[in-house]
Order: structure tokens, then sequence, then C-alpha cells
């Protein structure tokens, strides 16, 4: 098989086991966020793109369902490969396009390689249920089967690790597969395309169509599209989730987070420092298991110094620097934002206790902010509400845990929480009462591994089966009952 390219400047969409230039002439910058460097632009397609993907993944579906468990399984084990040949190029490209530090794109990498050995273990992964005698001479029998063409539409905060929660599971189940990867990250997804197709991915079994709005309204619309899995922000979210149930999809939509830590009196304080530093700062903020607000209980004002002294000391700059762990947000008009919110909480009457504005001035390449901590916020204030998506902490006080849980029972999201404490006992009474799907216990970033489901509640999900784990064979399959009666 020959193996065709991607070009890296113009990008292409992957369609039918091609790379092709969308049938419309818009298209976006790719900007380095670090630098201001233009790495690429990336098509903006439309339906018409879409469509002929969508054909093609149909008419792979009628085949690629055919093909056995193990057969399929294998092409993840060259896909796996290849993954780990590459790792360190991939973390480079995700550095030149995210802008995040390298250790995270190299660590963000290798979570993307676990979601494929996950998959890879299909043929257990995908065996039925059956029992003998349910009545008299019947037996029954549970079959999994795919569902058809699944639609992806993924965020620019993790270009590797979020679109392998999707394809490598939906494949492997049978289906096929159309990515709509963020505009202002789909280099590293054009890659992704190159990799499978080197591991011997059918043509049309996966495919890519770059763009936006369009792009997305018609995966959500088309008849030949069974199934959605979509992860970005909370409005697009819901949209994603409604439009798609309403055309009769499954559908699956992570969405925003505002991660609270409860600091308790008894924590190990120069770890939960370190920890909740480089949990609010790594990734410039913008991770949804991010810590955004950290409850601070008690009269504890040495620890909020010790934060903010550590703040002070974060190296800020370009993600390739290895001494970096700040790193800049996406784009401009994110920042702008951001700076939006910041005024908002001075306004509103947060203790601006760190301001980071003071070194966007000696960075005016990139698009940087400084660590910026807010003390004395209070739950009504909209950077307490809000997700800021950026390396903004509000600090809020509680007398006890039990002020704690009620900050978490107001957040309209429940991705992620953290606990940091020795007293089992509050262990205990957290994991209980704790609103959130994700709990961490002295750890900063609680991310679940690609055996589990990963899974937020309230408004950082709407759908049923989250992705991943058995969840996600649910999520990417159709169950099939056999009840039948033979007498001898
Ligand atoms: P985003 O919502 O702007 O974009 C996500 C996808 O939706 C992109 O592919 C984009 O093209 C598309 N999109 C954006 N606006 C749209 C619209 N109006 N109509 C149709 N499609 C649209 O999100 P982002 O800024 O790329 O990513 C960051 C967000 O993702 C944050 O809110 C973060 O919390 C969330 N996120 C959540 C999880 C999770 O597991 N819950 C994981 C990663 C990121």
């Amino acid at each position: 098989m020959t193996v065709t390219k991607s070009d890296t400047k113009e990008l292409k969409n992957y369609i039918n086991g091609q790379w092709v230039a969308s049938s419309g002439s818009d298209t976006l910058e790719v900007p380095n966020p670090a630098t201001g460097e233009l790495l690429a632009r990336v098509p903006i397609s439309n339906k018409k793109d879409l469509d002929g993907a969508v054909k093609a993944a149909n008419t792979a579906f009628q085949s690629w369902k055919n093909v056995p468990v193990p057969k399929r399984a294998r092409v993840m084990y060259k896909f796996h490969y290849l993954l780990t040949e590459n790792h360190e190029e991939l973390a480079r490209l995700i550095v030149q396009e995210n802008g995040k530090a390298y250790k995270e794109a190299y660590g963000e990498i290798q979570r993307g390689i676990e979601c494929v050995e996950f998959a890879a273990g299909a043929p257990t992964h995908l065996m039925g249920e059956t029992l003998s005698n349910i009545a008299e001479e019947i037996d029954s029998e549970m079959f999994r089967y795919p569902l058809g063409v699944v639609g992806g539409i993924t965020p620019f905060n993790f270009p590797m690790m979020v679109p392998l929660w999707m394809f490598p599971l939906a494949i492997v189940c049978g289906n096929t597969f159309v990515l709509k990867p963020s505009e202002r990250t789909p280099i590293l997804a054009n890659r992704l395309g190159e990799l499978l197709t080197e591991a011997g991915i059918p043509d049309g079994v996966f495919n890519i169509v770059h763009g936006a709005h369009d792009v997305v309204n018609g995966l959500l619309e088309h008849p030949d599209i069974k199934a959605i899995s979509f992860v970005g922000s909370q409005p697009v979210a819901k949209y994603v989730y409604e439009q798609a149930a309403k055309e009769g999809k499954r559908v699956q939509a992570l969405s925003g987070a505002k991660n609270h830590h409860v600091v308790m009196p008894d924590a190990d304080m120069e770890k939960a420092v370190q920890n909740i530093i480089s949990s609010t700062f790594g990734s410039a903020g913008q991770r949804c298991m991010a810590c955004s607000a950290v409850v601070v209980v008690g009269d504890n004002d040495p620890f909020v110094d010790a934060l903010r002294k550590k703040a002070d000391e974060l190296t800020i700059g370009n993600g390739m620097d290895e001494e970096v762990l700040l790193t800049p947000i996406i784009r401009e008009a994110h920042r702008q934002k951001v700076l939006g919110y910041i005024e908002k909480g001075v306004d509103e009457g947060a203790d601006l206790i760190r301001d980071g504005r003071r070194e966007m001035a000696d960075m005016k390449d990139g698009n940087f902010l400084g660590p910026t901590i807010f003390d004395h916020v209070t739950p009504d204030m909209t950077i307490a509400k809000e997700e800021i998506f950026a390396p903004v902490l509000s600090l809020l006080r509680a007398e006890d845990l039990d002020g704690g849980l009620e900050y978490l029972r107001k957040s309209r999201f429940g991705n992620g929480a953290t606990l940091y404490t020795k007293d089992a006992a509050a262990v205990r009474k957290f994991r209980e009462e704790a609103d959130a799907g994700m709990l961490g216990i002295n750890i900063g970033v609680p991310a679940t591994m690609a055996f589990f489901p990963f899974s937020g509640w309230k408004d950082s999900f709407y759908g049923d089966l989250h992705v991943n784990g058995k969840d996600g064979i649910n999520f990417y399959t159709r169950k099939k009952m056999i009840t039948s009666r033979f007498e001898y």
C-alpha cells in the first residue's frame, strides 16, 4: 500500500484514504501561540466535503463491520507501535500548535497511546453474554454489533488524547469514523491520519474533515451518522447534545469545568502548594481537569502566602524550553476574554493578590499571561461561577469541610475535585458527598486512565455513557439478544 503524506502547510482533509483539498476556499491560519509564527492554514470545509467523507465512511462500514475482531485489533497494535516510535515528534507538534510544555505534550501522547492499548483488547471487550436454560429448553445470548458511522468533534486543549478517547475504540468495535478536529490544533490530527494509514487501516474507515460550525452542524444532521462523541466548551456541548439527540443519534458530550481543590488544615502544605501550582498553571490552565478554585479551610494565611510565593517563581515562556511551566493561552482573542474576567473579579470585590498582567509587557510575541490569583472570592462572583480556562485561580475561604462541600454543590460544573488531607474520615466524607465525577485525594489532576470511564457530572457532561472503559465499549456498540429453543 502507498502511504500518502499530508501537506503540512496547506492542510488537507483525509477522505477515503486520500489527502484532498476542501472544495471551498475558506481557510484559517494556525499560528504558534508562543511565537506567532504561521504553522499552517486549515481549510474551513463545507457540507459537500463532509458529505463525501460520510459517504466514504458508510461504504467502508459495509465491509469493516465484517472484518474479524482480532484483525481489527491488529491494526491497533501496529498503530500503537507507530505512535510509540514517533512519540517525541508528536510531542513537538503539540508544543508548536497548542503551546503547552514539551513534558506535558509528551505525557499527553502517552495518555493517547494508553487508549490505543485499551482498544487493542477488543476481542475481550466485545464478548457477549450467555445464559442457558432461562426456561425449559431455552437459552439466551447477547452479541455486540457496531453502530455505523460515528462523528467525533474535538477541542484544542488535548489534540492527541481527546481524539484517541474516541476513534481507536469506535473503529475497533467495527464502526467507521469521521473526525472534525479543533480548527486551532489541526496539524497533529493529520499526522495521526498518516500513522493510522501506515498501520493498515482500510480506506474510508477513518476520515478527517477540518473546519468549524458548518462541519459540526453537518455531522449533527447527517442521517448516516449514528453517534456523536463531542468534547469542548459547555454551551457548544449542550447544543451538540440537544441537536444530535433531536436527530435520534446516540451522543456523549463532555463539557466545561470549574474544579475545586479543598485544602484541609492537616494537609501536607508543601505538597498541596506544589500540586495546586502545577494543576492551575500547567498548560496555562487550559485543561478540563485544571484546578481553578481552591477552598482554603480554616484560618490558613501561611498556605496562601506559600502559594503566591511559588507562583512568583514560575518560569513563563515557550513550551520547548525545559524550564518553562507556564505557557501561552491558545489565541489572543481568548486572552482578551480572560483580561475581561480579571477586571470583573476586581470590580466585584475579590482581592487580586497576584496580578499576572504584569508579565504581559515583557512577552509580546506570544499570548502570555502570568499567574493570577484572587483571594476572598465568593460563590456569587462571576470568576467563581464561570470557566475561565486560563492561568487564573480563585481562593474561597471555608470554616470546615462542610463549607467546602457546599461550594462544590453550588457550582454548576462537576468535572473534578480534589481534597488535600491526611484524615481518612475527611476522605470518606469527601468521597460520599463531593458533587463531581472525578475525585482526587492529594492529587493535582485526578484524570482517569483509559480502562476507566472519564466522567464529569452536572453541566460538565451531557449524555449517559462516558468516554473510555466499559462505558466506551457500550457507547460504540449496540446489543442484540437471541433467545432460542432446541428440544433434544
Ligand atoms: P470549543 O467548544 O470552542 O470547541 C470544541 C469543538 O466544537 C471544536 O471542534 C469547534 O470547532 C467546535 N465548535 C466551537 N463552537 C461551535 C459552535 N458554535 N457550533 C458548532 N461547533 C462549534 O472548545 P475548545 O475551546 O476547543 O476547548 C476547550 C473546552 O473544552 C473547555 O471548556 C474545556 O473544559 C473543554 N474540555 C472538556 C473536557 C472534558 O473531559 N470534560 C476535556 C477537554 C476539554
